[in-house]
């Protein structure tokens, strides 16, 4: 199943266009075998695309399948959460959609562009200026400033660096802070942050990039219940005022249910996909 953001309605109105882009563009021969698994004309059009990916782990003698044929696609400026029980396969779905992890099968095209045609280091600057991460953890540098971890994820992104290379924004920067209520909390180090501020700071380092898609893995995942309604309050905000394109995984369908779509994964599947509140896009 692929799962789109208008379900089978949309998977047969992409799955006509793409024939008709290949009618036209490759004549009558190609027709046949253009279909969404061999050909990635169309895949432009999203963010993410996922087909058929698989990972299985070896562990010892015994192999764990933990992500089994998972099909997605995720428009621009779109929220789509990933909602699954503990040991479902969301992380390591979120590892294989972000590049962090190959996949034993399938593929995972970022921004119309496949990881498998590129090499290590080609797939480390993808992911570096197309993806912002934000983990349960928040991965924050205890030993730099709220400011110097978003510098420094700046500058790792490479944006700043090479004859083209632009500094980072401190305008747009002032923006995320107040869009992210952290302006008077930069100068601060991790461990005199609470953990809610911890977590907008990471996506404010995620964001600072103006990545193609934001991949968060249970954002929410360490935070009590004011700090996890904030933090959620800032990704629907950055979704609906930035337009930034969000995939966020948990196991809590209430935070699922900010999502302007939510997929349901079960035994490494997604078995259900349906509408969320719309809060997010
Ligand atoms: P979730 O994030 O939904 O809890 P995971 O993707 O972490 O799920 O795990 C899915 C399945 O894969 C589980 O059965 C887990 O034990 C297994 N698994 C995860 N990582 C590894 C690994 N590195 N080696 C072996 N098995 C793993
Ligand atoms: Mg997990």
């Amino acid at each position: 199943m692929v799962a789109t953001r208008r379900g089978s309605a949309g998977q047969e109105a992409r799955a006509t266009a793409d024939r008709e882009i290949g009618a036209t563009g490759f004549g009558g021969r190609a027709r046949a075998a253009f279909t969404m698994a061999t050909v990635p004309a169309g895949s432009a059009k999203y963010i993410i695309l996922a087909e058929n990916l698989t990972k299985v782990y070896a562990a010892g003698k015994i192999e764990v399948a933990a992500v089994r044929g998972v099909s997605l696609a995720v428009e621009p400026g779109e929220f789509v959460a990933i909602v699954g029980p503990s040991g479902s396969g969301k992380s390591t779905l979120f590892y294989l959609l972000g590049g962090l992890t190959r996949a034993s099968s399938g593929r995972v095209v970022i921004d119309g562009v496949d990881f498998a045609t590129l090499n290590d280091s080609e797939r480390t600057k993808l992911r570096k200026h197309r993806i912002g991460f934000v983990f349960q953890k928040f991965n924050l540098l205890p030993t730099l400033s709220a400011m110097g971890n978003i510098e420094i994820a700046y500058t790792v992104s490479g944006r700043a660096s090479g004859p083209s290379g632009v500094p980072m924004d401190l305008k747009y920067l002032d923006h995320l802070s107040d869009l992210l209520a952290i302006k008077g909390r930069l100068k601060h180090r991790p461990s005199e942050l609470s953990g809610g501020e911890q977590q907008r700071v990471a996506i404010a380092r995620a964001l600072i990039t103006r990545p193609a898609i934001v991949l968060a893995d249970e954002p929410t995942g360490n935070l009590d219940t004011k700090n996890s309604d904030a933090v959620l309050a800032m990704l629907v905000k950055s979704n609906r005022e930035l337009g930034q394109t969000t995939l966020m995984i948990t196991h809590n369908p209430e935070a699922a249910a900010v999502a302007g779509r939510i997929l349901y994964m079960r035994d490494g599947e997604i078995v259900r996909e349906e509408a969320g509140s719309g809060a997010g896009k």
